[in-house]
């Protein structure tokens, strides 16, 4: 590369972290829906500026609303573990969710909230530029592929880039679904290796 591009590529990456983190502050003082009322912290999401694999979860829950930080409680857990099967490193991936704030008594968000908050997912996920969008779960899948029913949808890729799967929180009640979610996550990596 020469050096007039790959001064070019680092300014390129610098900005897209000033956005990153000038986007989370903007989500952490975010008060466009009603959610914002009953949270402790926003849940911006986390994970490098240009993660190859990015996912996407429903909303924060109890645990990732005391912390600010996503997927922290069990069924975080279960997502490390099943990311650590599939051999994919938990921070080289951007991991996020369709609301940043909590729901009363984790409730499914509202139409009128997931509105509200869209924009925020759509622009992460044009500065990250991931190579696969993982959408965990109903409410991921219907908010950007206006589709319904994980179970006949789970392991497919949709418009190129997104593949749908199972929500952590789905395998932690159902242990049953472990082994396909971690074939979707051995998927989305391959999917990413093959693109580099
Ligand atoms: S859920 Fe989204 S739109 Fe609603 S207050 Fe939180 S950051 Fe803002």
């Amino acid at each position: 590369m020469r050096s007039d591009q790959s001064s070019e590529r680092k300014e390129g990456l610098q900005k897209t972290a000033e956005s990153l983190s000038s986007l989370a502050e903007e989500i952490r003082s975010c008060t466009r829906c009603p959610l914002a009322q009953g949270r402790t912290k926003a849940v911006p999401g986390e994970g490098p500026d240009r993660a190859e694999i990015f996912f996407v979860g429903e909303a924060p829950g109890r645990d990732e609303d005391l912390t600010g930080r996503p997927f922290v409680g069990r069924a975080g857990s279960v997502l490390d573990r099943c990311l650590d099967e599939a051999g994919i490193d938990r921070s080289e991936v951007f991991i996020t969710s369709v609301v940043k704030c909590r729901p009363p008594g984790n409730r499914r968000p509202k139409k009128d909230e997931v509105e509200m908050c869209r924009p925020y997912l759509e622009s992460q996920i044009e500065l990250v530029q991931p190579k696969v969008v993982c959408l965990m779960g109903n409410a991921a899948t219907r908010v950007v592929l206006d589709m319904e029913g994980v179970t006949e949808l789970r392991g497919k890729v949709f418009r190129e880039i997104f593949l749908v799967t199972f929500h952590p929180a789905a395998v932690l009640r159902n242990r049953n679904l472990k082994e396909a979610f971690v074939s979707d996550l051995l998927a989305a990596r391959k999917k990413a290796e093959e693109e580099r």
